[in-house]
């Protein structure tokens, strides 16, 4: 293509690297952007449509990323392109309410039942953040359970054991958290009832609530045992805590009404984000009008934001939604099908132990026999075998995502072309998979 390598015929993306790491910690704005976990220069995107990126070295990529998550219609989906302009040339943040937030907030209301009011916020971790300040508020008790291996933003009690670049980075919490704040967290493994029953009966009327992904996606594919999410809202019930259902990455990606369109389990509150703005910074939590009204300016939780709201990204994620059609999303999920299929026909051709595990349309390669129900089975997996596996479908134009701990993405904008891509790299890399070995510290 166009753009060859820089003058110094050194690729643009590693001049660009280089110079962000003398500005920018790690040279990322996020960590697993990085490519800490499989090694090489993270690739500097120039522009995408459809299904198709493009790096500033001019290779073309397959993307099975989707932005983390948000770009279920493809990259630059003309409608949302267009709304982001039509509303862009009116001006671009007013600090007043405007209609789009009265649309948006309608469109998520009347997709998920459970969700009778919504506040707009900025990114999936301002969600979370509020709503566990909200069920604290309104139950006034401190203390909340998360699961091992999930990830709710980077809340400062919500760190601890948490999965996505967390868990890629393999930190236990991080530095920079108090004592208290940790404390205030109960850390158990995800899909066991049992541990939540007694967490109850050991704190009695202290559990403020518990949050959990309403199918874990952030360390894999990891999705929620049958009777799980019903069990966690019985316990809250019975206890007298609230349930924040967090669907930042669910959240209208593997139904119209995400998690909750699939096991209809309602929890009291919800965190959306990621699709519901679109690919702009937008995000949003939502759920019982008697807890929501607990909120400034009617209650005394106080929560707030300058941008909150702001008219681009409510017209980018309105547009995305009203285009999220019930075609969108049987397209995700024959797509997920199509790529689940190759992925598993290929491991089972080299004989490495593998579970291309899914949860919905989200899906994860876990390379272990077993299936996989929580983070401690995550990490006993051979994950080291991911980098040469990753790289292997780079180096073959399949942008997968770069750490064995996150799920990966599809569009409904995949086409014939992309997977013709894929099936054409999926079996070269399941051989690299092969190939590689254990790090020294692992072998006997
Ligand atoms: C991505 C994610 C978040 C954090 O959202 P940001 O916009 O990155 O702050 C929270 N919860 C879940 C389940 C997520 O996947």
């Amino acid at each position: 293509m166009n753009s060859p390598l820089g003058s110094s015929g050194v690729p643009l993306s590693a001049q660009l690297f280089d110079r962000a790491s003398l500005v920018t910690p790690g040279g990322v704005n996020s960590p697993v952007r990085a490519f800490g976990a499989v090694g090489g220069v993270p690739r500097f995107i120039r522009e995408a449509r459809g299904c198709w990126l493009v790096d500033v070295d001019g290779n073309r990529y397959v993307d099975l990323i989707c932005s983390w998550g948000p770009m279920i219609l493809g990259h630059a989906h003309p409608a949302v392109v267009e709304a982001v302009r039509e509303t862009a040339v009116h001006g671009l943040s007013f600090g007043a309410p405007t209609e789009g937030e009265v649309l948006l907030a309608e469109e998520i209301v009347r997709r998920v039942a459970p969700v009778e009011q919504v506040r707009l916020v900025n990114s999936g971790t301002e969600a979370t953040m509020s709503a566990v300040r909200l069920v604290r508020g309104f139950t006034n008790r401190n203390k909340i359970i998360k699961f091992a291996g999930c990830y709710h933003g980077h809340v400062d009690s919500l760190l601890a054991d948490a999965g996505s670049g967390v868990a890629t980075f393999a930190l236990p919490t991080s530095p920079g958290v108090t004592g208290a704040q940790a404390s205030d967290t109960i850390v158990l493994p995800y899909n066991d009832l049992n541990a939540v029953r007694e967490a109850f009966a050991q704190h009695p009327g202290e559990i403020a609530g518990i949050i959990t992904e309403a199918a874990a996606g952030n360390m894999g594919a990891v999705p929620p045992l049958p009777g799980f999410n019903a069990g966690l809202k019985q316990l809250c019930h019975d206890n007298g805590a609230l349930l924040i259902m967090d669907e930042v990455m669910t959240g209208f990606r593997v139904s119209n009404a995400g998690w909750y369109g699939i096991d209809q389990v309602a929890g009291d509150l919800y965190t959306f984000g990621k699709v519901m703005s679109g690919g702009l910074p937008a995000a949003a939590f939502g759920g019982r009008r008697d807890v929501m009204s607990h909120l400034a300016p009617l209650g005394a939780v106080y929560q707030a934001g300058t941008l909150s709201g702001n008219p681009v990204a409510v017209a980018a994620g309105l547009a995305t939604l009203r285009n999220a059609t019930d075609e969108v999303y049987q397209a995700l999920r024959r797509n997920h099908a199509a790529l689940r299929e190759l992925l598993a026909d290929a491991f089972d051709t080299v004989g490495i132990p593998h579970r291309v595990q899914s949860a919905a349309s989200m899906v994860s390669v876990f390379f272990t026999e077993h299936s996989v129900q929580d983070y401690a089975q995550v990490k006993a997996s051979e994950t080291w075998r991911y980098p040469a596996f990753f790289h292997a479908l780079l180096d073959r134009g399949v942008y997968a995502p770069p750490s064995a701990f996150e799920a990966w993405f599809v569009s409904a904008a995949l086409d014939d072309e992309a997977f013709d891509v894929i099936a054409n790299a999926i079996p070269a890399a399941a051989e690299a998979a092969a190939a590689s070995s254990p790090p020294e510290t692992l072998k006997a």
